[in-house]
């Protein structure tokens, strides 16, 4: 079919004005968080499953890809058209379909910004609890096709856990259920397989989320620590005492010093790293688990270590985690953003390797990371215009994903595979892995049409 042909169709099904082909638009549309650049064929914004589904039929049919996108934050280059196509922008399907409090349940277009549904829920005193750093722009489409997690993750789960099932549209525009209200659904779990499937396999009109109770009580902390090793063994003696806090997360110099000067955090800018330790729960006992804590840092030379005394002390050390990658921007033009896990004990060990790695291809790093989770986020600096300097970054970002793996970790914690890391994948699944991963995209997409280019490599590779 002509590309014209297939735009006044898709005109037909969603309406003239929600068809975008100028070339600005296309331009617009070909890049997301990450590094990658492509350009889709035509960008459609459908109002409902119904006109997604007639859209999704009409790709089926003349074989053309079709990309599902949130707000493009992905830092894997999970929205990027590397072989053109359709993308389909959720912005228009973003409505609070039912809340059920009795059930404990939402169901939610996937358009749905995260704290805008968070900032809802609160209101009538229930939590949506993954909270990717992302949220204020984030999608939970764009969630749901990352499995996203978040610094809250460590002690309630990533975005699986909280997703109990989901309406998709499946590669020729049937729309089926997967999963539902009751504790455990019969036959295969469907949903445990599209969530972070980023895309390729089908993609959510509709979303139903898991609802808990917010915690009676928060307590935040801020630890000053000299050297990022006793940082890093400060968390490991944490869980290992069996504590598990709400949050664990870790910034190291280099970005707790440009968040300092951005967001006015509180942050010493001398201090080797700092960790946000925030417990939440019960009142009863959480002062003793705070003492615990504080001890335990004392036990790892931590220098200072704050109680958040306000409500608004407490923001303001979040508003400096959550606002750190853009604060970097102070330092370098562009940045990109390493995701790997490693188990936590291992993390003084390998940010050691990581800064050898700035070291030997001479650019800066800062860790800005869950390390309750053992998550690391390397932020390797750079100016995207200097094309020798972009080669030597993406060396440096293999180079980390492989120590990762080789300290007994994997390539993603949380940002997916996308289309940066599909060398990475024979690091952490043997060949019968991905080919097996192979058979189940062609059980769901024969012609592979579904966001294409993504999370498998070609079997050349
Ligand atoms: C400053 C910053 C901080 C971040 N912090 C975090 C963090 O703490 N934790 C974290 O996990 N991530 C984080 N991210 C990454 C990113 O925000 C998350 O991956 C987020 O879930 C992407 O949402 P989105 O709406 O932008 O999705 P998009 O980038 O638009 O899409 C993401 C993927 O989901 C697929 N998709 C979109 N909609 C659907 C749908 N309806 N059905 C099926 N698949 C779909 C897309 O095809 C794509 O593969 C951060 C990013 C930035 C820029």
């Amino acid at each position: 079919m002509e590309k014209q042909t297939l735009i006044n169709k898709l005109k037909d099904a969603v309406g003239p004005e929600y068809v975008l082909h100028s070339d600005m638009d296309l331009t617009l549309y070909g890049y997301d968080a990450s590094l990658q650049k492509g350009k889709p064929d035509v960008v459609v914004l459908p109002n409902s499953t119904e006109e997604v589904s007639k859209v999704v039929r009409l790709a089926y049919e003349e074989k053309v890809p079709v990309i599902g996108r949130g707000s493009g934050t992905n830092l894997s280059g999970g929205t990027i058209p590397v072989k053109g196509g359709i993308v389909v922008h959720f912005s228009r399907m973003n409505r609070v379909l039912e809340v059920d409090l009795p059930n404990r349940t939402v169901t939610v277009e996937p358009g749905v910004i995260t704290l805008d549904l968070q900032t809802m829920l609160l209101k009538k005193g229930f939590v949506y609890a993954p909270d990717p750093a992302s949220q204020k722009v984030s999608t939970l489409g764009g969630n749901f096709g990352e499995n996203s997690g978040g610094p809250h993750c460590l002690k309630y789960g990533v975005t699986t856990n909280h997703v109990l099932g989901a309406e998709l549209v499946l590669h020729d525009g049937t729309v089926i259920w997967t999963g539902g209200k009751s504790q455990d659904n019969p036959g295969y779990d469907l949903t445990g397989l599209l969530v972070g499937s980023e895309g390729t396999l089908g993609i959510a009109t509709k979303i139903m989320l898991k609802l808990i109770p917010p915690p009676e009580a928060v307590k935040t902390m801020l630890a000053v620590y000299d050297a990022i090793e006793d940082a890093s063994n400060t968390v490991s003696a944490i869980i290992s005492e069996g504590i598990v806090p709400a949050t664990l997360e870790m910034m190291d110099n280099l970005v707790l010093k440009a968040v300092e000067e951005s967001v006015h955090a509180g942050y010493p800018m001398d201090a080797a790293a700092v960790l946000i330790i925030e417990l939440d729960g019960m009142i009863d006992g959480m002062d003793r688990q705070a003492e615990k804590i504080m001890e335990i840092c004392k036990r790892h030379k931590v220098r200072d270590i704050r109680l958040a005394k306000s409500e608004a002390e407490r923001a303001a050390l979040w508003a400096g985690r959550k606002g750190a990658f853009g604060a970097v921007a102070r330092l370098r033009p562009s940045y990109l953003v390493c995701d790997g896990t490693v188990p936590r004990t291992k993390l003084p060990e390998v940010l050691s390797k990581v800064l050898e790695v700035g070291k030997k291809y001479e650019l800066p790093i800062g860790n800005v990371f869950h390390a309750g989770d053992g998550n690391l986020h390397p932020l390797i600096l750079f100016d995207e215009r200097n094309e020798e300097m972009l080669e030597r970054v993406h060396k440096a970002a293999a180079e980390i994903l492989k120590i990762c793996a080789d300290a007994g970790g994997t390539i993603s914690g949380e940002h997916g595979i996308g289309t940066e890391k599909l060398k990475e994948m024979s690091l952490v699944f043997s060949e019968n892995d991905i080919g097996f991963m192979r058979s189940i995209k062609k059980a769901f997409d024969p012609h592979d049409m579904w966001n294409p280019g993504k999370v498998i490599p070609p079997a050349s590779a």
